[in-house]
């Protein structure tokens, strides 16, 4: 009744995209059910067609990836203060390292494994979430080069994340880094690759690629600057978001239609029952603001959205019971983009996909399957 298509192929394509874009390793960022299509699927297809790391938030996220079998290099870098780490070492999940405690119990966790922590250092360049404040810095890399000393850790990268509030703010952030990463060389710290931008900044500065770059939301073929351009990048949206109507009714002029009767029908009409909800992350905020499509033809949300559904108001047109309602897709097939649906919901697109769920099923499409 309710679907989130996910066009694997898409992934893949725009996962190929980035890498012709760089000279950098390309680390799809598949976080937060890779917002929201579908973690696992996701790095299946991408691990198929060669790519050979993973990024995730948190390490329980990484180890649903270990669960599944899924044998690419994963980075988690957002913690609990409760973990001890033990399960992420020994199922090789590299552990962003931000602050000493967090270096002794990587180190420790290798101890009780027996097995390698890797590690990527991360400096707090300004954005002012996690890592190693500037001040900071050189007392973790003097403890990082004697844990590496023991043998029980290995330095993999060292990593920061820009704030996107503006270029020059970003080249400061650049500048920054780059300074990090000659203290760490001159205190003889060896580390495979550095990392600085996600999809924004590799997207906006090919200069500051370094040895990888962090993709997430172009990934899934969206656009990073919320101005609907992933098109022009080669990108291919990934998720589109549909439904089936419901109910279809005849209903005179002067007819309230849903909760407060924001919609009065202005003529007799036709009222079509879609059932998607702000349950299943369609925002309610977008009420009177959002747009539709029903056999090509575009229709907006006039009355307000509830929890399970919503009401369109589709004048004499030929809807019936059972048609598809896409609700965002690929605005290249003539769906409404996930960006609009964004705006209507005076939010970006990130929010859009990632909050996807509710009673929503997930259907794989292309990818090998
Ligand atoms: C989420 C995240 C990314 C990916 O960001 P996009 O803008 O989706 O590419 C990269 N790095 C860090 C540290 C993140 O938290």
């Amino acid at each position: 009744m309710r679907t989130l298509t996910i066009d694997l192929d898409a992934i893949v394509h725009n996962y190929k995209t980035m890498l012709a874009r760089t000279e950098a390793a390309v680390l799809p960022v598949i976080k937060a059910n890779a917002y929201g299509h579908g973690m696992v699927e996701v790095a299946k297809a991408l691990e198929a067609a060669g790519c050979g790391g993973f990024a995730v938030a948190d390490v329980a996220e990484g180890l649903v990836l270990r669960e599944a079998g899924v044998k690419a290099a994963v980075l988690a870098w957002l913690h609990d203060p409760e973990d001890d780490f033990v399960a992420a070492v020994a199922n090789d999940i590299d552990l962003g390292i931000a602050n000493l405690p967090q270096l002794a119990k990587a180190l420790a966790a290798a101890e009780v494994s027996g097995e390698t922590a890797h590690v990527h250092l991360k400096i707090d360049t300004g954005l002012g979430r996690n890592g190693s404040t500037i001040d900071e810095w050189p007392a973790l890399l003097e403890a990082t080069k004697n844990a590496v000393e023991t043998g029980k850790v290995k330095v993999i990268g060292i990593f920061s994340h820009l704030s996107s509030t503006g270029e020059a703010e970003d080249l400061r952030q650049v500048e920054l880094f780059k300074a990090a990463l000659a203290v760490a060389e001159g205190m003889g710290i060896d580390y495979e690759f550095a990392h600085l931008t996600a999809s924004d900044g590799s997207l906006a500065y090919p200069s500051a690629h370094f040895g990888m770059i962090r993709v997430g939301i172009a990934m899934y073929g969206l656009d990073p600057f919320s101005s609907n351009r992933a098109a022009e990048y080669g990108l291919r949206p990934a998720m589109t978001a549909s439904a089936k109507v419901s109910q279809i009714k005849r209903v005179p002029a002067g007819t309230g239609v849903s909760y407060g009767y924001q919609h009065v029908t202005e003529r007799e009409t036709t009222l079509a029952l879609v059932p998607i909800g702000y349950a299943e992350g369609l925002p309610r905020n977008a009420s009177g603001k959002a747009h539709v499509n029903i056999n090509g033809k575009s229709y907006p949300i006039l009355s307000r959205i509830a929890m399970d559904q919503f009401v369109l108001d589709v004048g004499d047109d030929n809807v019936q019971v059972g048609d598809d309602v896409v609700l965002f897709g690929d605005p290249a097939k003539g769906h409404p983009s996930v960006d609009e649906l964004a705006d209507a919901a005076d939010t970006i697109n990130y929010e859009i996909v990632t909050r996807m769920g509710g009673r929503f099923k997930r259907v794989y499409v292309g990818g090998g399957k």
